[in-house]
């Protein structure tokens, strides 16, 4: 295997022959127009390269593709959802296996408050067929509407509803996973308690498709909040953002499920590029807005609580302003500022992006420093900093000064940039990766920051795993 993000496979005419047959004319896609959607990237970051896309209809027939593909040495990129932000999901070269089709819905067991379905659900639909159960999936993220459970499970998602709820790793009870060489290690237990040796399902939660191929899962159920609330409030600073979540965590008994900063910059450009967006407090300019929402279990007193929390937070001076919803649309509203900003970045142009969280405390410190850092390379960027400051993950975004083009802002001050940040995130023992995972993108930077010991026992899982470097190579790590 190559060591470079390009990978070259002989492919025997003899494989293509029995996968084809295999697979069959549903599953086996071999012409340029319909495997571009398959092989271009969310951001337009380039384009991938494969040999041919297997859908495989079950998980018997994902075994038996693995199993030819063990057999002339061809390697494999899954694909779920294709809304990774890190390059993960592309093929440079491998075949590449998408779980589109792995669709069924095994089982539903309300007592157990768990569900088992095949890696191809896309988000949305489980988060569907679990309120049919007046039950709650509780992962929410911008890409929900096209991102695929074993997507999700892949990267270890995070999203909007961590701060109660946790990450993806949080949510799984039990996985089905198929083996580089084609066996199937079934693993959906549905138990919460399981102290039998390893917990092997950890090891493929976040593994971005580098040791197998994640075809089922067991996962959650949690009791819908009877009343959720939203609020949009100002505030001065990303301190005073931090000083309102604790104050909101402690009036509320720990209800906080979600709490998201926003600039002003990040608002403007929302309601600019977005169309149907408007300003959920027009009179009210402030150079930072927090999204919070409060899921209550009960609707009696939930109000109360949350407008004596926001009169305590008025007087003490953290908020200045601020709107309650005071409908399902206004709430609708506020959140499609947040879950659009990506997408009204995307329309701004390439930003130099980071993906980082340190701890709460940190997080008005951090976006301090890491602002004064980036000045000094670029004195006039425009930073859009915004994110989920329940979990210490802010997204930290450079983009370039009116009238330098972002390909040109890239090339001369991409890799300063994002040293200068990283850099500062490691100082404060931070993550480069909070919740987007390595993909390719941040492969060879892992290398550098992690230790001698820690990359030693990530090799040694990965050859445990798939001896042959099968499993999307050059991703994560390379060995
Ligand atoms: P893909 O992009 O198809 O694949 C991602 C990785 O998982 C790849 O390495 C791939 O090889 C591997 N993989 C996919 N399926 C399998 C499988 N069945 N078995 C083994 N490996 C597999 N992420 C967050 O965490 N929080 C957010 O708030 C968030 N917001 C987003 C908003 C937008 C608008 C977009 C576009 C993305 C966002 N993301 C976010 C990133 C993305 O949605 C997640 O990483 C998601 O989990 C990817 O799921 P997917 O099905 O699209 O996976």
């Amino acid at each position: 295997m190559t060591d470079t993000h390009t990978m070259t496979q002989t492919i025997a005419p003899e494989f293509l022959v029995r996968a084809k047959t295999l697979l069959g004319p549903v599953g086996f896609i071999d012409t340029p127009a319909d495997m571009e959607n398959y092989l271009s990237d969310w951001r337009g970051r380039g384009n991938g390269e494969a040999p041919f896309i297997a859908r495989p209809e079950s998980v018997v027939q994902v075994s038996e593709f693995m199993a030819l593909c063990a057999e002339y040495g061809v390697a494999v990129t899954p694909q779920g959802g294709n809304t990774g932000l890190v390059l993960g999901g592309l093929p440079h070269g491998e075949v590449l296996l998408s779980t589109k089709r792995l669709r069924a819905v095994r089982n539903i067991d309300p007592l157990n408050d768990s569900v088992t379905v095949e890696a191809g659900i896309i988000l949305a639909e489980l988060q569907e067929i679990v309120a049919k159960e007046n039950r709650l999936f509780p992962l929410s993220l911008g890409a929900e509407g096209q991102a695929q459970i074993g997507g999700l499970i892949s990267t270890n998602a995070g999203g909007v509803a961590v701060l109660k709820y946790g990450m993806m790793r949080d949510l799984v009870l039990g996985l089905e996973v198929v083996m580089p060489d084609g066996r199937i290690w079934n693993g959906l237990t549905g138990l919460r308690k399981d102290n039998t040796a390893y917990d092997l399902k950890q090891l493929f939660i976040g593994a971005e498709g580098t040791l197998g191929v994640i075809t089922a899962a067991t996962l959650k159920m949690m009791p819908r909040p009877a009343v959720k609330m939203v609020s949009w409030l100002c505030v001065e600073s990303p301190a005073k953002a931090v000083e309102l979540l604790a104050l909101a965590k402690a009036e509320t008994g720990g209800a906080v499920s979600s709490f998201e900063l926003m600039p002003r910059i990040g608002v403007d450009f929302v309601l600019e590029q977005m169309p149907d967006t408007r300003d959920p407090h027009p009179d009210a300019k402030s150079p930072w807005y927090v999204l919070m929402e409060i899921s209550f279990p009960r609707e009696e007193g939930a109000r109360d609580v949350l407008e004596g929390l926001l009169e305590k937070a008025m007087e003490s001076e953290i908020v200045t302003d601020g709107v309650l919803a005071e409908s399902e649309t206004q709430a609708f509203e506020i959140w499609k500022i947040r879950e659009t900003l990506p997408l009204a970045e995307k329309a701004f142009g390439k930003a130099v992006k980071h993906d980082v969280s340190v701890p709460v405390s940190s997080l008005p410190a951090f976006i301090e420093q890491a602002n004064a850092r980036v000045y000094a390379i670029v004195p006039n960027a425009n930073i859009i900093s915004f994110g989920h400051v329940g979990d210490g993950n802010m997204h930290y975004n450079v983009a370039p000064p009116e009238g330098v083009s972002d390909d040109e802002f890239y090339k001369a001050y991409g890799a300063e940039l994002t040293k200068a940040v990283h850099d500062l995130v490691c100082d404060m023992n931070g993550s480069i990766s909070a919740e987007h995972g390595i993909g390719t993108m941040k492969r060879d930077e892992l290398a550098e920051r992690v230790s001698d010991v820690e990359m030693d026992m990530l090799k040694a899982v990965k050859r445990a795993l798939d001896p042959e470097n099968r499993m999307n190579p050059n991703r994560v790590i390379s060995i």
